[in-house]
């Protein structure tokens, strides 16, 4: 489909992010098992319920704009999660992993960081004021996330600079 306005490219991103979202609702209980620090596996389950607190507030966005949700796959998603995969397999102590897992969680929430900020500048250029506050809603969720991983590598994970 040619986007022709601003609101088809809202929609376009909608789309992504709505998969991205989804993509996500599978992918943190593997992380929130794969944690050992009690406070990180906790924030991984705290943060799975705001994902599908996500999902559904983006299924009110498309409403808001009269277009039924769809998802189109988020290749970048696909990327970050493919990555927090391979560090869920790798032999590690348990700390270096959990740090690793904050890594990989950060960068996830930096891209959905970006997508809503988007997300949010078109449907205030569209004036749709509800769709801007449930866009940014879901966005300080996403922040107050990334604020909290940065909080837990530092404060939970004791990581010995190296071997000796
Ligand atoms: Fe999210
Ligand atoms: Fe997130």
């Amino acid at each position: 489909m040619k986007l022709e306005t601003l609101q088809d490219l809202l929609i376009d991103e909608l789309e992504d992010i709505y998969d991205a979202e989804q993509q996500l609702v599978v992918a943190l209980p593997k992380m929130a098992k794969t944690a050992t620090s009690p406070e990180l596996k906790k924030s991984f389950e705290m943060h799975l319920e705001q994902t599908e607190g996500h999902v559904k507030r983006l299924e009110q966005v498309f409403k808001i704009f009269g277009e039924e949700p769809e998802r189109k796959t988020c290749k970048a998603m696909k990327g970050l999660i493919a990555e927090g995969a391979e560090v869920i397999k790798e032999d590690a102590d348990p700390e270096v992993k959990d740090a690793a897992l904050i890594s990989a969680a950060q960068r996830v929430e930096h891209y959905e960081m970006v997508a809503y900020g988007s997300a949010r500048t078109y449907a205030e250029e569209l004036g749709k004021t509800e769709a801007v506050e449930l866009l940014e809603e879901t966005l300080k969720e996403e922040k107050q996330t990334d604020s909290k991983l940065t909080k837990l590598a530092v404060t939970v994970i004791n990581l010995k600079p190296s071997k000796n």
